[in-house]
């Protein structure tokens, strides 16, 4: 797959520090593996603290001048980065399948949506705005500027290799910020090739850094730094947790987008087609590797047995292979732990009483495919809250399906778990659609609708499974301070 990438200065293998592509000091190295093949298909340089702190150091160097541009400014460099990447989107798309194994149509389309990021937040920092409020004597003014936080770190996981870094990225560079930012090590060269477009684009040297390699040892030097001020993470709960216990030491400002466990509620009134083609769209997209994707399906009685049948007619005609093959639906997990995750979780529901309607086992691939990274897209019935699947986020192509008689049944289970992204649920009665949503303790709620993910609209959760928003207006908000400003006139 790389060697049709027609670009080749974007298959970057160095970090990018002060605006130089750089090897580990050291020359220590790790390698970047096709999920599909097993296969390596990049050396990178394994860095660590010593690294992160240069970088730290180029990105708190160039910071006033960048906080000194204007907004307009900082947005017709980002408009170019959009351009450069819509320009490229061919060859990010065959980096990022080859790294990650989404098939080639879900690259495209994690492109479109992380350039639409880029694009948005070149147009929403042109509106950011202080205040100048009322008095309350006369001999005083007072007003809020809002100004940029500093130095970010973004620490990004493999699952969308390009848009968990523009929806940090794009609204850290717009407000005035400059970032250090580590890839994660499964899909570096996605995070490396936009690095190379910024850089064309003109976005200067020290504004975007990028390290990569020993996780801990680059995390710790960027929580332990004074001159980072702000940490944005998407990744696991646990990470998440250290890397915010580690910020505290230096109060930094956490946005934090962690693990969930979505339930997907159909009721007895809903639009069952629909709602079959939601849930499989949801929960097997990029085969189940999402942290938002329908984890906990819950169906009402009466429709329970039709929606099962539709749910199952549709994942077996799923295709699964190479994400680089055109008929490919669904491509391989990113790991063999990963494939670990999801037999565990199957076997458990067996054991205690589920029902295989579809999949259920490791599909025979031809060579060069790694068998130990695939699982069929799988579908239970008659699972319930005992099981694992319940209560874990499986990270996998697993729909299992409970049963449920009364609404409020279906709301204490959907909220029965430490987690709070996103949730979705199927109804066409208004009463059921607005006290559902509220009642729902999730960041993000579909309606008869699962893709919810836009540039335009706050991304995140509640409980354990984050802190702050990413994208839209919200998402800027995340990387300005607010100052305030009392002028006396006397
Ligand atoms: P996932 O299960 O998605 O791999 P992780 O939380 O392990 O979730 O990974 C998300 C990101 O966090 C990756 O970039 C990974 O390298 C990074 N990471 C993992 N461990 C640490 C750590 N101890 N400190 C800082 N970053 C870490």
């Amino acid at each position: 797959l790389l060697s049709k990438v027609t670009d080749k200065e974007l298959l970057r293998t160095g970090g990018l520090i002060g605006g130089k592509w750089t090897q580990a000091t050291n020359r220590a190295t790790f390698h970047v593996h096709n999920p599909a093949t097993g296969k390596v298909i990049a050396t990178m340089p394994k860095m660590r603290a010593d690294e992160t702190l240069t970088a730290i150091a180029a990105a708190h160097a160039v910071f006033p001048t960048w906080a000194n541009t204007t907004a307009k400014e900082r947005g017709a460099i980002l408009m170019r980065w959009y351009q450069e990447i819509l320009n490229a989107s061919d060859d990010i798309a065959a980096i990022m399948t080859a790294e990650c194994g989404k098939p080639l149509a879900e690259s495209k389309a994690e492109i479109a949506a992380g350039a639409a990021s880029v694009e948005w937040f070149a147009a929403e920092c042109r509106r950011v705005t202080g205040d100048v409020l009322e008095t309350v004597d006369r001999s005083r003014r007072m007003l809020t500027l809002k100004q940029p936080v500093g130095v970010v770190a973004a620490i990004t996981p493999w699952n969308f290799p390009m848009s968990m870094i523009t929806r940090k990225v794009a609204p850290a560079i717009a407000a005035g910020c400059t970032v250090v930012l580590k890839p994660a090590e499964a899909t570096p060269l996605t995070a490396l090739a936009l690095a190379e477009l910024a850089d064309r684009a003109g976005v200067p040297d020290g504004v975007l850094n990028v390290v990569l390699g020993d996780a801990p040892s680059i995390g710790h030097a960027m929580m332990s730094s004074e001159t980072v001020r702000k940490i944005g993470f998407t990744g696991s709960t646990a990470v998440g947790k250290m890397l915010a216990e580690q910020a505290a030491k230096t109060v930094k400002r956490v946005s934090l987008e962690l693990g969930g466990n979505a339930p997907f509620i159909v009721f007895d009134d809903a639009d069952l087609e629909l709602a079959a083609a939601g849930v499989v769209g949801s929960a097997l997209r990029n085969s189940g590797q999402t942290c938002i994707c329908a984890n906990r399906v819950f169906v009402q009685d009466q429709v329970y047995d039709k929606f099962a049948e539709l749910v199952a007619a549709r994942v077996a005609a799923l295709r699964v292979g190479d994400g680089a093959a055109a008929d490919t639906t669904h491509g391989p997990l990113i790991s063999p732990a990963g494939v670990e995750k999801v037999v565990a979780h199957v076997g458990d529901a067996l054991a205690k009483g589920a029902k295989l309607l579809v999949g259920g086992a490791v599909p025979q691939l031809p060579e060069p495919l790694a068998g130990g990274n695939f699982y069929s897209p799988t579908v239970l019935a008659e699972a319930t809250i005992d099981m694992r699947c319940f209560r874990e986020e499986t990270f996998g192509p697993l729909i299992p399906l409970f049963r449920f008689k009364e609404d409020d049944e279906a709301v204490l289970m959907a909220n029965d778990t430490e987690y709070g992204l996103a949730a979705y649920f199927y109804t066409r009665d208004l009463r059921r659609a607005w006290t559902i949503a509220e009642q729902l303790e999730y960041g993000m709620i579909g309606l008869n609708e699962v893709a919810i993910g836009s540039e335009v609209a706050p991304f995140g959760g509640v409980k354990q499974s984050g802190l702050g928003r990413e994208q839209g207006r919200h998402g800027l908000d995340e990387f300005l301070e607010v100052k305030y400003l009392c002028m006396g006139l006397n």
